[in-house]
């Protein structure tokens, strides 16, 4: 079995011992227990791989640095980013579901860690770890994906709470998931100042799956309908019209750890380049005795480098307490537009074999595509880059 990351990129300033000790623990968990192997990729087995997997992975207790607050069950007070990016480029690398399932747990778990009451806290972060609820975060519309604040979910006041009403779409985990961390407009103020978070149970009734959507890579993905669910007012999570705040600090977490997903499915593809190449024969010879090939991978190396670099320094400053705006926006479009290109060149060294469904190379083609569009696209990155550039 392939190994992840090398020695060199553990030794970087970046890490310290107890970084290359988890890393070194993962990575054999993962031999164990991941495969790389293809799987049945109709709805019905997607779902229930990502069941087991979420189950595998609490067991294994890795959901624990997925989520912060140690009386609840989990690794820190706060989230580790250097863990959090070292287990999602190590799933990554050795199975994409499995960093789905990892990622999302934290994602749909992230809202309450972060602003939940505690009774909020103790009632779902305990199980959200230990493998047994599976999380979603519903803030994406039919009208609103880039531009958040366009939401028209609505959460109507009433004298026992609310009633939602409305769309959510493109929900990772929706049909599967067990509750839904939920964002509506409450008007308070309008556009972004007037909007709330929840917490809603997926049996909810008027909470209904309206539609499965399946994607290039299948994950469990749904677009949810609010039929006048009714919530409490102890379902909402932080203040009444600060749900936009409650969803950016939870994004904000995690955006460094899409760039460490693109860092696996490109580490993984360059693995998988470099043998081909040594062992493809040719015109009498090896791939990789032609120099166009030694450029190739001279490339796909250098890219995968600078990608790591980024994002360990994002993570590295936001473990130092820093604000990491522009550093997190360069990492997550400079590492998942380079494992989109290192990705192709290494289907383009396989020939025939690099479309053939069901090698690994052609699974991370179809894996990485949606990492350059959700948790803000590329385009939307580089705004934020060039407005801190301009006003800091
Ligand atoms: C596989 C997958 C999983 C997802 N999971 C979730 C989830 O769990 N929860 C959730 O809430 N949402 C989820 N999403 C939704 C995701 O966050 C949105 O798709 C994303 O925000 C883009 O929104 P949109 O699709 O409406 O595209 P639009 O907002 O319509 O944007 C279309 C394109 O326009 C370009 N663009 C955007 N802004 C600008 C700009 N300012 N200037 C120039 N060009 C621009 C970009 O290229 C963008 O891709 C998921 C999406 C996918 C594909």
């Amino acid at each position: 079995m392939a190994t992840n990351q090398g020695p060199a990129e553990l030794n970087w300033p970046f890490f310290n011992a107890s970084h290359r000790d988890f890393k070194r623990l993962l990575d054999s968990w993962c031999q164990r227990h991941l495969i790389t192997a293809t799987h049945d990729e109709s709805r019905s087995a997607v779902d229930a791989e990502c069941v087991r997997l979420v189950a595998l992975l609490g067991n294994g207790g890795w959901l624990a640095h997925a989520v912060a607050g140690q009386a609840h069950g989990a690794a820190a007070e706060q989230i580790e980013t250097r863990n959090l990016c070292l287990l999602r480029e190590t799933l990554a690398y050795h199975n994409g579901l499995s960093d789905f399932a990892f990622a999302m747990q934290g994602l749909g778990a992230g809202a309450i860690s972060l602003h939940g009451t505690p009774e909020q806290k103790a009632r779902y972060l305990p199980s959200v770890i230990q493998g047994k609820a599976l999380a979603a975060f519903a803030l994406s519309e039919p009208q609103a994906g880039s531009d958040v604040a366009a939401m028209q979910c609505r959460a109507q006041s009433t004298p026992e709470g609310y009633l939602l009403e409305g769309h959510k779409t493109w929900i990772s985990n929706g049909g599967i998931a067990h509750f839904y961390v939920v964002f509506a407009r409450t008007d308070e103020a309008p556009g972004a100042k007037g909007i709330s978070a929840f917490v809603v149970s997926a049996d909810s009734p008027g909470l209904v799956i309206e539609e499965r959507i399946d994607v290039v890579a299948p994950h469990p993905l749904a677009t949810l309908r609010f039929d006048k669910v009714a919530v409490t007012a102890a379902q909402r999570i932080g203040t009444a019209g600060e749900g936009f705040k409650v969803a950016m600090t939870t994004l904000d977490v995690f955006r460094t750890s899409v760039a460490a997903a693109a860092l696996g499915f490109a580490r993984r593809a360059l693995h998988e380049a470099l043998s081909w190449a040594r062992s493809r024969q040719m015109f009498g010879q090896s791939l990789g005795d032609f120099q166009i090939t030694q450029a190739k991978l001279a490339q796909m190396a250098t890219l995968l480098d600078a990608s790591t670099l980024l994002t360990y320094r994002a993570a590295w400053l936001r473990d130092q307490g820093e604000r990491i705006t522009r550093e997190a926006a360069m990492a997550k479009m400079a590492a998942t537009e380079n494992a989109q290109q290192i990705i192709d060149m290494a289907v383009q060294m396989h020939g025939g074999m690099g479309v053939k469904k069901g090698s690994v190379v052609e699974s991370l083609y179809r894996e990485i595509r949606a990492l350059r569009i959700y948790e803000g696209a590329t385009e939307v990155q580089q705004l934020i880059i060039g407005k801190d550039l301009l006003h800091g």
